[in-house]
C-alpha cells in the first residue's frame, strides 16, 4: 500500500500561503489569514480556521495537513523546565525543551534527527545522524513549546539535537518565520554551531541581526580533534577568525560556549589561553557544567575548578558566565530523553 502524506502548512511564510490560495482560485489575502491561525493563533487541525470560506477548507484538506508534530512523551523538572519528545510525521522523533527564566521563556528546538558532528559527550552525537528537519518541523517545536509554556516565549536557541548549519536553508528560513510570523526579534534568536565555519560566513552575510554561539571547548585542535570530530577540518584560529568576520559584519557580539569536562580542559592554563584567544573579539564565553551521560568517560569539573576557570578569564579581561544548571532530573543533557526512549 503506498502512504500518501499530506504536505505541511508550516514551513510556508504568508506569502507562499497566498500564492497557494491564488492556485485554489483564492484571493492572495487569505495567505494572511491561514499564516495568522497556524502561527499566531496555533491551531492543530486545518477545520479550525474558522473565518476561511468552506470551499478553500475542503482543498485544503485533501491537499494540506497543519503539520504540527505528535507528542510521545513529556517530562517537567520542579524549577519549570520541560521536554517534549515529539514525533514527525516519518516517525522519527526529536526533542525540544521549554525554559522559563524570570521575565523570559526560551525554547529550544532541535534542527536535525541525531547529529553528523559525533561529539564524544553528547548523547545526540553518540546516537548517529538520520536527517534534516525541516523549517516547519523546527517552527513546530516552537508552537508545541509555546501550546505549554506559561508565558510568551520570546526567545527560541537553536540548541537541541542536531548542527544547525550543517541543515542552513531551513534553519535560516525558520529563523525568517520565528522573526516574521511569531515576532520574536531577531537579537533574540540564537544559533549554536560546534564551529562549522563556511555555514558561519554564509550566516554573516544573511543580515539577520540573530545571535551565533560558538561551542568551541577548547583552544586546542588536537583537543577539538577528540571532543567535535566531525568538524576537525577547521581549526581554532579559522573558526575565530570567521566569527571576527561575523562581529564586524552584524555587529553582533558572539558567545562561545565552553563545557567544562573534569581533568580534561578545565586547567588554568586551559582558561589563560582561551582568555588570550579571544580577549580582542566582542565575545562573551558561557561556561556550561557538563551534564554526564551514561556509560560515558568525561566527566563535570569540580564547582571550585570551574570558579577557578571563571575567575583566569575574567583576570584576561574576557566576560564571562556559568550557564545555569536547569532542568536536573529529566535526561536535560541534549538527545538523552530520545536515546532512553529509542533504546
Ligand atoms: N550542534 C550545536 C547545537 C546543539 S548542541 C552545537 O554543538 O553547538 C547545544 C549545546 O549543548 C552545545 O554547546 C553542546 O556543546 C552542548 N552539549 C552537548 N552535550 C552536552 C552535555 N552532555 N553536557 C553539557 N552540554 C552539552
Ligand atoms: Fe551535534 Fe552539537 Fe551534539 Fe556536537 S554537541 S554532536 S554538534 S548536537
Amino acid at each position: 500500500m503506498i502512504e500518501i502524506t499530506a504536505k505541511s502548512l508550516l514551513g510556508l511564510n504568508r506569502f507562499e500561503l497566498g500564492s497557494m490560495a491564488e492556485t485554489f482560485g483564492e484571493p492572495t489575502f487569505r495567505g494572511n489569514q491561514i499564516a495568522d491561525w497556524i502561527y499566531r493563533k496555533g491551531i492543530i487541525s486545518i477545520g479550525a480556521m474558522r473565518n476561511l470560506p468552506s470551499s478553500i477548507l475542503r482543498r485544503l484538506e485533501e491537499e494540506y495537513c497543519v503539520g504540527r508534530p505528535d507528542l510521545l512523551k513529556e517530562q517537567k523538572a520542579t524549577d519549570g523546565t520541560f521536554k517534549l519528545l515529539l514525533q514527525l510525521q516519518d516517525k522519527c522523533s526529536v526533542e525540544a525543551v521549554g525554559l522559563p527564566y524570570s521575565g523570559r521563556f526560551s525554547a529550544c528546538v532541535s534542527t536535525q534527527v541525531g547529529c553528523p558532528v559525533g561529539c564524544v559527550f553528547c548523547a545526540t552525537g553518540l546516537s548517529g545522524f538520520k536527517r534534516n528537519l525541516t523549517a516547519g518541523e523546527i517552527v513546530g517545536q516552537v508552537l508545541e513549546l509555546k501550546a505549554r509554556a506559561e508565558k510568551p516565549v520570546d526567545h527560541v536557541v537553536f540548541m537541541g539535537m542536531g548542527e544547525p548549519l550543517l541543515n542552513y536553508d531551513a534553519t535560516v528560513k525558520s529563523l525568517h518565520l520565528l522573526a516574521q510570523e511569531l515576532g520574536i526579534s531577531g537579537r533574540n534568536l540564537t544559533v549554536s554551531t560546534s564551529g562549522y565555519v563556511p555555514g558561519i560566513m554564509r550566516l554573516a552575510d544573511e543580515n539577520l541581526q540573530v545571535t551565533l554561539a560558538v561551542s568551541l571547548h577548547s583552544t586546542d585542535d588536537a583537543m577539538r580533534q577528540q571532543l567535535v570530530p566531525g568538524l576537525a577540518r577547521w581549526s581554532v584560529a579559522e573558526i575565530v577568525q570567521a566569527c571576527t568576520t561575523y562581529v564586524s559584519q552584524t555587529g553582533r557580539r558572539v558567545t562561545f560556549e565552553y563545557c567544562l569536562i573534569d581533568g580534561f580542559n578545565d586547567s588554568i592554563p586551559h582558561a589563560r589561553k582561551l582568555g588570550v584567544l579571544l580577549k580582542a573579539l566582542n565575545c562573551h564565553v558561557n561556561l556550561i557544567p557538563l551534564n554526564p551521560i551514561p556509560d560515558s568517560p568525561y566527566k563535570p569539573s569540580s564547582t571550585s575548578r570551574s570558579s577557578d576557570f571563571q575567575n583566569e578569564l575574567i583576570r584576561c579581561g574576557v566576560k564571562v558566565t556559568r550557564r545555569q544548571r536547569k532542568g536536573t532530573g529529566i535526561d536535560a543533557a541534549c538527545g538523552q530523553l530520545r536515546q532512553k526512549s529509542v533504546a
